[in-house]
Formats: structure tokens, sequence, C-alpha cells
């Protein structure tokens, strides 16, 4: 546990909403100020389910939160604040609102286009409109579909996806990959055809490791759409966690967790992995800061906010 450590959000919740969002160097402590530290500004949704205006005023426990004007919003500011941002995103895009069933998620992905989100995976309602749905509207987005562990080789998907992206900032390299669930007894089967659902954990292992070790990567991301946690023995974040080497990082989607801050889990090498999600329907945007010290190995320190989607007036 000794590389991480948590700032309590509570430092930077105070002032809530849009002003939450501007970590300016003047509140970090004094680690993230020295010359040799490089800061990474992970930005992350996942659920959110065709959600392109805030919920309605009705009196429902989510009125007026959400909505993409705002979720544009902070990540705008944010992205003008800081050198290094990533926009990311764990799947589930698709389904929820009358915008999906109308437009067939055309809307969605050129909002995230025009978001500059970098990457996302796959959830299962993204299948909702069958393998010929989605790709009929993969031309919308500018962005990658990060999936490992479906082989899509007898489908009309076959390569328009990839497995892993790297990126490159500020001398930092990032491999981010991303891992699906399961869609048997999830999707109907006419809407997923050939897809062959592979054993998560092993590809995710395999993954990592070719990020790490022959890429060379200084961070490891999954993006991943298991889903948090289960009572029963079923795939999860915690269990791919738990029995993986080389991801420093889970974005999670699929249960819709609202984590009030992220969890560090111990892996196989007795190192830390983090996960978070946030919830659903973009009503909150995650944000994790690593901060990379060159002069002292590479050596990171994190700090995590959940920045809720709300108005700022
Ligand atoms: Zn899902």
């Amino acid at each position: 546990m000794e590389e991480l450590f948590q700032i309590n959000r509570k430092d930077f919740l105070k002032k809530g909403g849009l002003a939450a969002a501007a970590l300016g160097f003047g509140t970090l402590p004094a680690f993230a100020r020295r010359d040799s530290v490089v800061q990474l500004t992970i930005l992350h949704t996942n659920d959110v389910h065709s959600r392109i205006d805030p919920f309605p005023m009705d009196g429902s426990r989510n009125q007026g939160l959400g909505g993409v004007a705002r979720r544009a919003a902070l990540v705008k500011q944010i992205r003008a604040e800081q050198t290094n941002v990533l926009l990311l995103d764990a799947g589930d895009v698709f389904q929820g609102t009358p915008y999906f069933n109308l437009y067939g998620g055309e809307l969605e992905f050129t909002i995230m286009s025009q978001m500059g989100y970098d990457a996302s995976t796959m959830g299962n309602h993204d299948f909702d409109n069958s393998i010929a749905g989605f790709v009929k509207q993969l031309p919308h987005a500018n962005f990658p579909f990060l999936v490992g562990n479906y082989d899509f080789s007898n489908t009309e998907l076959k390569g328009k996806t990839q497995p892993y992206k790297i990126f490159k900032k500020q001398g930092l390299k990032i491999g981010i990959f991303g891992v699906c669930i399961e869609l048997e007894g999830l999707v109907n089967k006419k809407n997923y055809l050939e897809t062959v659902y592979l054993d998560p954990i092993a590809k995710a292992n395999e993954i990592a490791s070719l990020l790490k070790n022959e890429q060379h990567c200084d961070f490891v991301i999954c993006l991943s759409h298991l889903g948090y946690k289960y009572k029963e023995n079923k795939v999860s974040d915690q269990v791919l966690a738990k029995s993986t080497r080389n991801i420093d990082l889970i974005i999670g989607g699929h249960t819709h967790t609202f984590m009030k801050e992220p969890e560090n889990i111990l892996n196989l090498d007795g190192k830390v992995t983090t996960i978070n999600q946030v919830g659903f329907a973009g009503i909150n945007l995650g944000r994790l800061d690593y901060f990379f010290d060159r002069e002292r190995g590479g050596k990171q320190r994190m700090v995590a906010a959940v920045l809720p989607v709300i108005s700022n007036a």
C-alpha cells in the first residue's frame, strides 16, 4: 500500500459542484509541486445509458442531476486547468432514454466524440440494437472501443474494436485495455450472434503483462464492464484485481455502484490495484489525479474525487 495514498476527499469536496473540479496546484500538498512530478488526470464515466438531459424535476431521487451540457462543461474546465487529461468510459453508453430509441446511439457517440473521450469499452446494453446497430453508429465515434475478451472474428465487428491502446502524456506511457461481461444469459443471442466470450482474467493478465513488461507502460488501466462485486462466485472487478498482475487501475461499470472513494486491493504480486466506479446516468464524473515522480523511480501518489454533475447555480 506504500506506493499510493489518498487524501481525504472532504478536503476538496468542501466547495461542491464545479468548484470542486478546480484542483489547482495551489491546493495540493508539497510532493505534487516538485518539478520532477508529472500529473495525470483521469476522468471517467460508466453506464451513462443515453442520459443526454438532466433527470427531470419530478420529485424523484435523482431529480436535476446529470445532463450532458454540465458534464461537458466540467470536463472542459478541467482540461483548461490540466495538461495531461484522459477521459474514459466503462460501457453501457446505450439504452435508457427515448434518445436511444429514436436515434440508435448516434447522439451518444457524437456527444462523446465532441467531449473528447479518449476510449471506451463495451457494455451489454451496447448490443441492444444488435451488432449491426452498434456497427452502424461507429462512424460517429472518433475514439476507440477497447475490448480484450470478446472474439468478434465471425461477426460484423471484426477489426472494428481493439484490445488496448497506448497513450503518451508528457513522457508517460499509459496502456489502457478493456474487459467485458459474459453475454450469454444477459443479452439475446440474436443481438451478439457469434461473439465468443473469453475468460476476462486470463485476457486481462495477458494484455496487462504485454503493456507493462513488453511495451513498458508506466501505468496500466483496465476499463471493465464486469461489475464491482457480487454475492455469488462470479467474476467482478474485485475478483479481477485480486487475480491479476500489472493493473494499476480498474475503471468499472455495470453494477451502477456509487463508490464514495476508490478501493485499493492487493493483486497477485502484493501491489495495489485501485478500483473506481461512479454510479450511472452521468450523475457523477470520476476524477483520479496521479502524480508520477521521475526522480523517485516513477513513484506514484494518487488523489481522488467524485465530482457531482449538478447545476453551478
Ligand atoms: Zn451493463
